[in-house]
């Protein structure tokens, strides 16, 4: 049982060192946990937050966390972070100078540091510190790596084991985001934590969009994404080499900072890339799947799979690297036949070729969906979402189904004129009475089939053939060129009338309504979140650290919602803590008195009825404008009147009845036209307020 005392200290440490109000899910049970000194295993998906579970109990321990970590890079950024909190924190490894590990060494005698960062090859380095006299608990990072079941097995993590060992009572906490029991049972069973207590968080990453686009174009579909969120760092995945290269130079031509990442390169290439991208010096990194794993960057906004992930684990560990920090994202994924095909071949032949395959199966399932994919996606880590997501392109484009039997009966013919031979393409062609070199060669122009589907395009075609494999009726036989074959169920359809329903592909007016929208911006917009980001920039740039760690996008995203002018009340903002309002806080509440100063005085200038409008049109009553904007009501109301003769939509007699119309309209004529109000006013017997004699006499004015 943990401490009343220590219980009460959790979340002002929270805020004091991360700036954080509260817990995401479950991290204050872990917390307590470790505090309690269990020995803890943590599932949690990337950027679920799992760096607090053990970074706060450290700040609450005697002794120093140790912090297994697999690489060097990884550890520098927790480090960094970590300092950047005003917390004392620090890493081992064999490239350091001895002196400087004999400074770190002297630290820890001293209690003077909190978190010690090493990887498992370098443990050794520790010598005698490794002793529960200085260390209060073991946090292993990654811990997946020490299984060879897991994905990402490094034979270093194996010797983890002797920890438990020589340090029988001091905690243990082994986090991860691979989710598979196989993996799990091992981890415990090699780190010797059989009785561990396990956390298995939450999947969902609700904030990240889920969309999955045809394959068709993908280059400018890529260009026209980004060109949109100009600023916005992102990974792009795809699948070998030569495409990260061939991707990043045409992004560079476009204009668009990029640089490839993969296997192939040098070392030192690999450091300088994943560098120059935590330090926002490139917006985009085209990548294998090397990238990624020590890619803390919070700030990354969006991924994109040019090619098809190998499965749902991978697809949803390289997605996770987006919005960490729990602010909107986008995961954007490309679906091609070409990739599943392509995929197909990589996995056969190898040992555990079913298991690939199957696993290839339900990642095609999931990118032809036509059903909410979040449901599916977190259905496959065994965990079920009673409701839509609302946040995928499914929900937000939901597919209509139509009687497609026609559509499904010509393409079945042809499959069955082309004696189940030939592959999708060759199939569209005959559809379409195509009349290239293969088609005239092997003489299928004479067939009688050829062009009978003339009135679909190339691309809807395609669509619907997946659709009518993934329901059955026909089926790629992968070993032979990937023709397409009949199934038992193709009769019913050829012979029995079987009505087929199909979805709709996008129509082409709404592509086009599409690219509108995303139609590129020209210039970044002067935002205080753009003049944050750039302050943010400097100081990062100053100090040698990554831009996010000085604060976060959701941060800025805060300060600009809350404009705070005050230490407290920038305090009060969520990312900002002890020391970072210590360090930071003067420079961006500057910043942010001087956004708001100039905004007011160019609104002032031109634009003043339209801001009226704008708030008008939100829904704010006229009491609350006028509080807003720091004007009389009257000056408020005299700016309806204009947008009113100017025909902007005022509901005007929401605030003048048709009576005091009326009564107005006689005294124009009684009292031969006035030219000011307050002979209404007095004529009226003080009955009608100025402000609606004036509103009145918009109205009459406007009639004529
Ligand atoms: P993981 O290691 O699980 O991938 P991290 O520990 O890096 O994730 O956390 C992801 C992001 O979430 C970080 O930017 C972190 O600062 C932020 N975060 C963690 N806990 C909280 C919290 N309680 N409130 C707000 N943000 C949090
Ligand atoms: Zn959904």
């Amino acid at each position: 049982m943990l401490l009343k005392e220590t219980k009460e200290k959790l979340l002002p440490t929270l805020k004091k060192y991360f700036g954080y109000d509260n817990f995401r899910e479950q991290q204050q049970e872990i917390i307590e946990s470790v505090l309690s000194k269990n020995n803890n295993l943590v599932i949690m998906p990337t950027g679920g937050g799992k760096s607090i579970c053990f970074q706060l109990p450290a700040l609450l321990f005697d002794g120093i966390t140790l912090v297994i970590s697999p690489l060097i890079a990884l550890m520098k950024d927790q480090v960094d972070g970590l300092i950047a909190n005003g917390i004392s924190a620090a890493f081992y490894n064999s490239s350091q100078e001895k002196i400087e590990q004999q400074a770190i060494f002297e630290k820890v005698i001293k209690k003077e540091i909190k978190l010690v960062y090493v990887a498992p090859e370098s443990l050794f380095l520790l010598g005698n510190i490794l002793n529960e006299e200085y260390i209060s608990c073991i946090a292993i990072d990654e811990a997946h790596c020490i299984s060879s079941w897991g994905h990402d097995f490094r034979p270093s993590y194996q010797q983890l084991g002797f920890l438990k060992k020589s340090l029988p009572n001091t905690p243990i906490i082994a986090l991860t985001a691979t989710a598979d029991k196989a993996t799990r049972k091992d981890i415990l069973q090699q780190l010797s934590i059989p009785e561990a207590t396990q956390f298995l968080a939450s999947f969902d990453r609700k904030k990240i969009e889920l969309v999955v686009r045809p394959a068709n174009d993908r280059v400018s579909q890529i260009i026209k994404f980004i060109k949109n969120k100009p600023n916005e760092a992102g990974i792009i995945y795809c699948l070998s080499r030569k495409s990260t290269e061939q991707l990043a130079s045409k992004l560079n031509q476009q204009g668009i900072k990029s640089e490839a990442y993969h296997a192939g390169l040098s070392s030192e290439q690999r450091t300088k890339t994943q560098e120059n991208f935590i330090y926002d010096k490139v917006q985009v990194v085209c990548a294998t799947i090397a990238f990624g794993m020590g890619i803390d960057k919070s700030n990354v906004r969006w991924v994109i799979h040019y090619n098809m992930p190998k499965n749902i684990e991978g697809y949803y560990q390289e997605i996770g690297r987006c919005g960490r920090d729990g602010i909107k994202a986008t995961a954007l994924l490309f679906h091609s036949y070409g990739d599943v095909i392509q995929l197909r071949k990589f996995a056969s032949g190898a040992s555990n070729e079913e298991v690939q395959i199957a696993k290839l199966e339900r990642m095609k399932q999931f990118s032809e969906a036509t059903t909410c994919r979040r449901k599916i996606l977190l259905g496959y880590f065994g965990e079920l979402l009673s409701e839509n997501c609302g946040n995928c392109d499914v929900c937000n484009n939901p597919p209509q189904l139509f009687n497609g039997t026609i559509i499904a009966q010509k393409a079945l013919s042809v499959i069955t004129r082309l004696k189940e031979q030939e592959a999708i393409g060759t199939i569209i062609d005959v559809l379409r009475g195509a009349k290239n070199a293969t088609i005239i060669d092997k003489q299928y122009d004479k067939l009688k089939s050829h062009g009978i589907g003339s009135d679909i395009s190339w691309r809807d075609w395609q669509q619907y053939l997946v659709q009518l494999i993934n329901q059955g009726y026909c089926e790629i036989a992968f070993h032979k060129s990937n023709a397409i074959q009949l199934t038992p169920f193709s009769k019913k359809v050829l012979f029995e009338n079987e009505i087929v329903n199909l979805t709709r592909p996008i129509a082409y007016k709404e592509q086009q309504a599409i690219q509108k929208i995303t139609k590129p911006k020209k210039a970044i917009k002067d935002t205080l979140f753009e003049r944050l980001r750039k302050l943010r920039q400097e100081i990062a740039l100053a100090e040698n650290i990554p831009a996010y760690l000085v604060f976060s996008d959701a941060s800025l995203k805060e300060m600009e919602r809350a404009r705070p002018l005050c230490e407290s009340d920038f305090l009060d903002i969520s990312g900002v803590g002890q020391r970072k309002l210590e360090v930071y806080g003067e420079d961006f509440i500057a910043e942010i008195a001087s956004f708001s100063k100039e905004k007011i005085k160019t609104t002032k200038k031109k634009d003043t009825h339209k801001v009226t409008y704008e708030l008008y049109k939100e829904g704010f009553s006229i009491d609350e404008i006028s509080k807003k904007r720091n004007l009389k009501s009257t000056t408020i109301f005299s700016h309806l009147a204009k947008l009113y003769t100017d025909g902007k939509d005022i509901n005007i007699y929401n605030f003048v009845t048709k009576e005091e119309v009326e009564k107005v309209r006689k005294t124009k004529e009684i009292l031969e036209n006035p030219n000011a109000l307050k002979p209404y006013f007095e004529y009226l017997n003080s009955e009608v307020a100025y402000f609606k004699i004036r509103l009145a006499l918009t109205i009459i004015a406007n009639e004529g």
